[in-house]
């Protein structure tokens, strides 16, 4: 199988998980891929997600100029051509409308608290780029706001969109959103949201050095910092994430060593304290990077 023919069977697969697990209904949401450094491979306007074949694609170039396929090029054609020009390390764009994630986007609630390690070392936080008609000039400009330090965002009452270094990386990472949005809701349902500690997530954000996680900016647990940054001009430098000075609390001591993996972690009476051993930590770590291959 070639490259090309490639690409357009993991386009039909992602589109058919996609309308699978409710992240689109009727014919919503969009795919796109990069076809070498000058095309891009991308679901055709007016079909169902879960229903396409691989000779329904369209191929366009940078500008959105169709230059093959019998279908017009997706609606949103715009957003994926902009996200392509401000992220070269890009390959795949994906835009779907997951229902407790876009519900999070249309009560205006940003996914950005500290709150799951495997969230924190992949995408750091999720925000919210502000509402714009869809299809319009207005989306791309909306994204770019945000794209060069993030690979999600929720688009304001409309839906979610993820980028990635391949088409399953950003699928993936839509699946992530959508299931931290899920386990948001119940904890605020339940009344209780025990945020990790900032210097914790200091530690986490180590780890995607530790386990080869790319990210297109550093976490920002420090509102000083993220203010200093908005102050200098340019919001999109860091991944802003809401973190509580812990006041040195951690969910892995400091005597336990990263190599080794074995000791498990003092019991702590503090209460409200989040207690993982580091088995569980790296579990849920391992369990992120698997879903980004
Ligand atoms: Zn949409």
């Amino acid at each position: 199988m070639t490259n090309e023919s490639q690409l357009r069977a993991d386009i039909v697969e992602v589109g058919r998980r996609m309308y699978a697990r409710g992240y689109t209904a009727s014919n919503d949401g969009n795919i796109s891929v990069r076809l070498g450094s000058d095309r891009l491979l991308m679901t055709p306007k007016s079909v169902c997600k879960g229903f396409m074949t691989p000779d329904m694609m369209c191929i366009t170039d940078l500008d959105g100029r169709k230059l093959q396929g019998d279908r017009d090029p997706s609606s949103e054609m715009l957003m994926h051509l902009e996200v392509y020009r401000q992220r070269s390390d890009v390959q795949a764009v994906v835009h779907a409308h997951p229902p407790i994630a876009t519900g999070f986007a249309v009560a205006g609630i940003p996914l950005d608290r500290a709150v799951l390690a495997e969230v924190l070392t992949t995408l750091g936080s999720i925000p919210i780029a502000e509402y714009a008609t869809p299809s319009t000039r207005e989306l791309p400009e909306a994204v770019r706001k945000y794209i060069k330090a993030y690979d999600g965002m929720l688009l304001a009452n409309h839906g979610a969109l993820t980028v990635g270094g391949d088409l399953y990386g950003a699928y993936y990472k839509m699946e992530t959103i959508e299931h931290f949005a899920k386990i948001s809701l119940v904890a605020r349902l339940l009344g209780r949201e025990n945020l990790i500690a900032r210097e914790e997530v200091d530690r986490l954000q180590g780890l995607r050095g530790t386990y080869g996680i790319k990210a297109p900016a550093p976490i920002c647990a420090d509102p000083a910092d993220a203010l200093a940054l908005l102050q200098a001009g340019d919001p999109a430098l860091c991944q802003v994430v809401q973190a509580p000075e812990g006041g040195g609390q951690r969910l892995i001591p400091d005597d336990v060593a990263l190599e080794t993996g074995s000791a498990a972690p003092k019991p702590s009476a503090e209460a409200g304290e989040i207690r993982l051993t580091y088995r569980e930590l790296s579990a849920l770590i391992e369990d992120a990077i698997r879903s980004l291959r």
